[in-house]
């Protein structure tokens, strides 16, 4: 494999035994709003609300790095950590956890975040087992479709997202300071991963984004997944592609095509150069898409 595509798959799924390249990371603060930052590192992008009421934090990346986290927390003025918001259950957005909750941590994530993690996961796609997580990295309070914090100043909401990356995903949403941050429902690596083995659908992510333009506006600082802060606009050109993807999809399968022929269609061709640099090419996406729309569509008799 590729130094690259090797990278990139450990920051996109990641593992426990990567100990050793997590001694080079850093941590790097971006600053958002008044009191709300980015910290980007390894994995996926961490979102912070500093002030008298304490630090809101959501994701935690690696547990290698929960030293340089909490570091690189203390220094942009975070208190101790009041709340721990997981985004979704991947390790590259949750693996601190346990860490975090030993520095006095509550951790909140959707009621489907706290299941998967009860038990072992196993990914179909990345051909990796994940054991059950400890009890001490598990979420104590879950939701099922809206939860709001009152802190710092602002009103921040929770909102369930549906299936899309996975069947946990939330967005959250300050509310006064209109700053988002999305987990993976957005991200900015190239074609999105939909993670079907968790629960994940291609045409529930479309209504994800959908659900995610319904909620920011143009004046809305997002903060993705995955890569640099976001505006309503590059969420939007994300969501118009995937829709072009999938109408090519289905007008194909529509014509007779075999879910094992779209690949080969070139669909994708003209997003490539842009979305194909992650892990995921655009022949391994429209499959995903194409086995999905081809399970929708009724059956020949
Ligand atoms: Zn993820």
């Amino acid at each position: 494999m590729k130094r690259t595509l090797f990278l990139f798959v450990l920051s996109i799924m990641a593992a426990p035994l990567l100990g050793q390249t997590m001694d080079t990371v850093k941590i790097r603060p971006v600053k958002v709003s008044d009191n709300i930052y980015m910290l980007q590192g390894a994995g996926g992008n961490i979102g912070i609300q500093v002030g008298k009421d304490g630090t809101f934090m959501i994701d935690d990346q690696f547990a290698p790095l929960s030293d340089k986290i909490n570091g690189a927390i203390k220094a942009i003025d975070g208190g101790d950590i009041r709340f721990l918001i997981n985004t979704h259950v991947h390790g590259d957005h949750l693996g601190g956890n346990e860490n975090f909750k030993k520095l006095g941590a509550t951790i909140v994530a959707h009621d489907q975040v706290r299941e998967r993690m009860s038990k072992e996961q196993v990914n179909k796609l990345m051909n990796r087992t994940t054991p059950a997580a400890s009890p001490e990295a598990l979420p104590i309070i879950t939701f099922s479709d809206k939860l709001n914090f009152h802190l710092n100043g602002d009103d921040i909401e929770l909102v369930y997202l549906d299936k899309g990356h996975t069947d946990g995903d939330i967005i959250i949403h300050f509310k006064k300071a209109n700053v988002f941050h999305t987990g993976d429902a957005y991200v900015r690596y190239g074609y999105p991963f939909i993670d079907v083995s968790s629960g994940g659908s291609f045409i529930g992510f479309l209504s994800t984004l959908d659900k995610i333009l319904a909620l920011v506006d143009d004046n809305s600082k997002i903060i993705p997944g995955h890569g640099e802060l976001a505006s309503k606009a590059d969420v939007k050109t994300l969501r118009d592609k995937l829709v072009d993807i999938k109408d090519q999809v289905l007008a194909a399968l529509k014509k007779g095509k075999k879910v094992e022929e779209i690949p080969a269609l070139g669909i994708t061709d003209k997003y490539d150069a842009e979305l194909g640099k992650g892990f995921l090419k655009g022949k391994d996406f429209v499959l995903i898409a194409a086995e999905e729309l081809r399970a929708l569509m009724p059956t020949k008799k």
